[in-house]
C-alpha cells in the first residue's frame, strides 16, 4: 500500500494518520515531522530547515526529495508507506514518481482532505501536542482529558512554534497556491480521491477506511 495523505496545513492528515497506521502495517512518514526531529538534534537537515519553517515557507525541493528519497528506501517502507505532508508541489510529486518507478511501484491511492480555510485558522491555533509520544489534541475539537496533559502517556502538551496566528496565515498562502496543480496532478494520474475533512474525527476516519478497503 503506497498511499499518500493531502490537505491544507490543518486537515487532519496527522491525526486520521495515526489511526490508518493502528490497522495497517505502514509506517507513517510526515516530513514536517522527519523536520522537526532534525532541528531538535541540531542536525545539517535541521538548519537548512528552521529558517523556512519559522516563516510557513515550503523547504526547497531539492532538500525536501533528498530525505523522502532516503526514507522510502529503508526497508520498513519497502512494503508500503502512509506519506503525510509530501509532495507538496509537482516538482516532489513528479520526483516521487521517479523514485517509486525505480523500485517497481506506484502510488495506489491520494487522499485529499478538504477543509475550509476559515476552519483551518482555528483548528492550528487550537492544536497541542504531546511532548512525549506526539499525540495530536485540540484545545475545543479534541481535548485531552486533562488540561495539558497527554491521556496516553501523561506527557505534557505543547504547542508547535509555527501554530501562531501570523505564521498560520502564511502557511495557508502557501499551500494553497501549491494545492490546486498538485490535484489535478494526480487526478490525472487517476488515484485522487477528496474526501470531507469537516465531519467530526471519527466520520471522517470512516471515509479514508472506506477508500483504503477498496484498493
Ligand atoms: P495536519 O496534520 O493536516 O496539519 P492535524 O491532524 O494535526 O492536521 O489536525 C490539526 C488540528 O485539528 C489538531 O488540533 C486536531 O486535533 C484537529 N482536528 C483534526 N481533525 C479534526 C476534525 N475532523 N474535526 C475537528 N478538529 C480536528
Ligand atoms: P502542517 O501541520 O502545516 O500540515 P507539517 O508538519 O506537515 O505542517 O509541515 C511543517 C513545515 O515543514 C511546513 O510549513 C514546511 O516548512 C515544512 N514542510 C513539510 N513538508 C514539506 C514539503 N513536502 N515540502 C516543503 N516543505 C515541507
Amino acid at each position: 500500500m503506497n498511499i499518500i495523505l493531502m490537505g491544507l496545513p490543518g486537515a487532519g492528515k496527522g491525526t486520521q494518520a495515526s489511526e490508518i497506521i493502528k490497522k495497517y502495517p505502514i509506517p507513517h512518514i510526515s516530513t514536517g515531522d522527519m523536520f522537526r526531529a532534525a532541528i531538535k538534534n541540531g542536525t545539517e537537515l535541521g538548519k537548512k530547515a528552521k529558517s523556512f519553517m519559522d516563516n510557513g515557507e515550503l523547504v526547497p525541493d531539492e532538500v525536501t526529495i533528498g530525505i523522502v528519497r532516503e526514507r522510502l528506501l529503508e526497508s520498513d517502507a519497502v512494503k508500503g508507506f502512509l506519506l503525510d505532508g509530501f509532495p507538496r508541489t509537482v516538482e516532489q510529486a513528479k520526483a516521487l514518481n521517479e523514485i517509486m518507478a525505480e523500485q517497481g511501484r506506484k502510488i495506489e491511492a491520494v487522499i485529499n482532505i478538504e477543509v475550509q480555510e476559515e476552519e483551518l485558522m482555528n483548528r492550528l491555533t487550537g492544536r497541542r501536542i504531546c511532548e512525549t509520544c506526539g499525540t495530536t489534541y485540540h484545545l475545543v475539537f479534541n481535548p485531552p482529558k486533562v488540561e495539558g496533559i497527554c491521556d496516553i502517556d501523561g506527557g505534557k502538551l505543547y504547542q508547535r512554534e509555527d501554530d501562531n496566528p501570523e505564521t498560520v496565515r502564511n502557511r495557508l498562502d502557501v499551500n494553497i497556491k501549491q494545492t490546486q496543480p498538485l490535484l489535478d496532478f494526480y487526478s490525472k494520474e487517476g488515484v485522487l480521491n477528496n474526501i470531507d475533512g469537516s465531519k467530526d474525527i471519527k466520520d471522517v476516519t470512516i471515509d479514508v477506511e472506506q477508500i483504503l478497503t477498496n484498493l
